[in-house]
């Protein structure tokens, strides 16, 4: 049998089966609108506030802080948009981090036009948010203070709370994208005091296509998508019925197996981890070391492009990402490893690991030969390498 390895979880995942059986039924037998008034409404009413009151307890807040979106993007733009918009007559500022993800970056562009102030929050080498700087920059007038709870390139795991803490020192609203980290870690919205939290569920094992947004009840936030009075009144447009019940079981499920799946694909990844930095010459790991997604590797290997490994990889079956999937189909260097320093040569030769609960030793082993092989022949062919002379392999 041909061989198919994953390696990109941090691009989508798989849908458990135990969440596609929970969907079943939302597609034939309980197929209302839940706006309409009668018996096949109400029951796929009874099916979203399930869900909802899942999602809310999970990250411990009210079923009515919880908003259904069509997934991560659509929260992020909505809690950029929405908040700044609601919010002008408190300032004109919104401070983020510069290794978002492209929704809250492009997001953050479009609302400059709108005559709102972006700062950029500085981050050190291993992508952590400086907050010595951070301070300097949160004046009165910040509305918005937005930091990903851990970035999906890197994996490196931010100080939330306290960023949190800080952003209301000056009356700011504090906000994570928690995309990458909810059902991976805890993520209480009280403990981290933020006041909105964007979250997806494909990144969990459940169906794309579907998200929500925490917001916290009391903060001002307009309407981006308009339409019907759907999520009370705030978000226009159907509910993806089966989607929100997939999403809200996922994420039960990541919850309630979260100690097994952490150390299982921790234990994976510290295995590829220590063999890739002590078998292959010339390589660096970006990120910070401990606080970091228990899922994610991301290696930059010198004198070589991380296109050329992609594809020598998924010659031999091994599915990974060079950059960001979103940002990979254009040859721009990351700008996340830009951002954290990482020079522009050495950020072109990077790719991407992310492990899943499905994934074997036996994989892991595999790949580190199939690199090993694989970045030799690469070097080899390398006029920038061939100039460094002699290097000897393990
Ligand atoms: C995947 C991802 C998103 C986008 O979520 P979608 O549901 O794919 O729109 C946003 N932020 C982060 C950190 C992500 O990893």
């Amino acid at each position: 049998m041909e061989k198919h390895i994953y390696f990109d979880h941090a691009a989508t995942t798989p849908v458990d089966e135990r969440v596609m059986q929970e969907m079943l039924p939302y597609f034939t037998e309980i197929f209302g609108n839940p706006n309409s008034q009668h018996y096949f409404g109400r029951e796929a009413v009874k099916g979203v506030d399930k869900a909802r009151d899942t999602i809310a307890k999970i990250i411990n807040a009210k079923p009515n802080e919880v908003y259904f979106t069509a997934g991560g993007t659509e929260a992020d733009n909505w809690a950029l948009k929405g908040i700044a918009r609601a919010n002008k007559n408190k300032g004109n500022k919104i401070i983020i981090s510069p290794i978002e993800h492209a929704a809250m970056l492009s997001t953050a562009k479009e609302l400059v036009k709108e005559g709102f102030v972006v700062e950029y929050m500085q981050v050190d080498k291993d992508g952590l948010v400086d907050l010595n700087h951070l301070k300097t920059i949160l004046t009165p007038g910040t509305i918005l203070v937005g930091c990903m709870m851990a970035n999906n390139e890197i994996g490196t795991i931010q100080p939330i709370k306290e960023i949190a803490k800080m952003a209301h020192e000056v009356g700011a609203f504090a906000f994570t994208d928690a995309v990458q980290t909810a059902g991976v870690l805890e993520t209480d919205v009280k403990e981290l005091g933020v006041d909105l939290m964007s979250m997806s569920s494909h990144k969990i094992y459940g169906p794309k296509g579907v998200g929500a947004l925490y917001v916290r009840n009391g903060v001002k936030i307009n309407s981006i998508l308009t339409g019907g009075h759907q999520e009370r009144m705030k978000r226009g447009g159907t509910t993806y019925v089966a989607g929100v019940v997939g999403f809200a079981k996922a994420f039960e499920l990541a919850v309630e197996e979260r100690e097994k799946n952490f150390e299982y694909v921790k234990g994976l990844r510290d295995r590829f981890i220590d063999r890739v930095m002590s078998e292959v010459p010339f390589v660096k790991l970006n990120g910070h070391r401990e606080k970091r997604l228990p899922a994610n590797a991301d290696f930059s290997f010198e004198f070589i492009e991380g296109e050329s490994i992609l594809f020598s990889l998924d010659l031999a079956g091994i599915a990974v990402s060079s950059g960001s999937a979103c940002s990979s189909g254009s040859l721009e260097p990351s700008h996340v490893l830009l951002a954290i320093g990482v020079p522009e040569a050495l950020a072109h030769g990077s790719i991407r690991f992310t492990f899943g609960k499905h994934n074997t030793i036996e994989e892991i082993d595999y790949a580190v030969e199939t690199i090993k092989t694989a970045v030799k022949r690469l070097r080899e062919m390398s006029p920038l390498f061939k100039a460094q002379g002699e290097i000897k392999y393990v």
